[in-house]
């Protein structure tokens, strides 16, 4: 099984008919389109209201904008101080180094800043970004965010990982992924160094339906506990998906 990333290979796969392939062109066109293989294996082709179908395959009703909808529906950018920080609330940041993410969810409220071609942070970025925590001594934990942070490559996560725990008044490193459920068998020893901290390391796994749960999941979620990483979890709430 290969990673779906696009309504041809959604049709391949049996999870569309081949009547709404081109307006799901269209949609893929504006909205990033991935499926993992571990995703794909937990849907059941034959359900049309399978809940993780229902998370991940485009649908033509994505192309219905309301005209009160907004593409930054959260309203990040006017707390983002500098690029890839967002400062809401006085004593914590969420730091967004990359926008590419292991599966793109159909609801994500960031959607229009993820995908595979959304810029990840350049040296320079980073650098303003990480200058940005250490100015401001009120900030006690740093939300490592995006995108998915464990897209990224263990020596680049481990360098953000480590230039966040020399920062003297962090305690708190939180991390927000779908990895571990969306492509288990990409946590693997060296990913999980990378994360190794002198401060507290949160995991926080965004998953929304048991089935999302499954033995890969569990493995990967054991090994990132079993070295000392606590993970914790958060679910969207989704008609149609509980
Ligand atoms: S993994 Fe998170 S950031 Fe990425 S598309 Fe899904 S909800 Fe959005």
């Amino acid at each position: 099984m290969k990673r779906i990333s696009d309504p041809d290979q959604l049709a391949e796969a049996g999870l569309v008919p081949a009547e709404k392939l081109e307006a799901l062109h269209r949609v893929a066109s504006r909205w990033a389109v991935s499926i993992t293989p571990a995703m794909q294996a937990r849907i059941d082709p034959a359900d049309p209201a399978d809940p993780i179908a229902r998370q991940l395959v485009p649908s033509v009703a994505e192309l219905a904008i309301a005209s009160d909808e907004r593409e930054d529906p959260i309203g990040d950018a006017a707390y983002s101080p500098v690029k890839g920080i967002t400062h809401r609330y006085p004593d914590r940041v969420l730091l967004k180094p990359t926008h590419t993410c292991a599966v793109y969810c159909r609801f994500c409220f960031r959607r229009e800043a993820v995908g595979p071609g959304g810029e990840s942070l350049s040296p320079a970025e980073l650098d303003a970004a990480l200058a940005y925590i250490s100015r401001d001594e009120r900030i006690w934990e740093v939300i490592l965010s995006g995108g998915d942070p464990l897209i990224l490559s263990p020596r680049r996560l481990g360098e953000i990982v480590r230039r966040l725990d020399a920062i003297g008044h962090l305690g708190v490193i939180r991390v927000h992924t779908r990895v571990p459920a969306a492509e288990p068998e990409r946590v693997d020893a060296e990913l999980v160094a990378a994360l190794r901290a002198n401060k507290a390391v949160w995991i926080v796994l965004h998953a929304n339906h048991a089935r999302e749960l499954d033995e890969p999941t569990r493995a990967a979620v054991a090994r990132l506990v079993d070295a000392g990483l606590p993970v914790l979890a958060q679910t969207v709430l989704l008609a149609g998906v509980g």
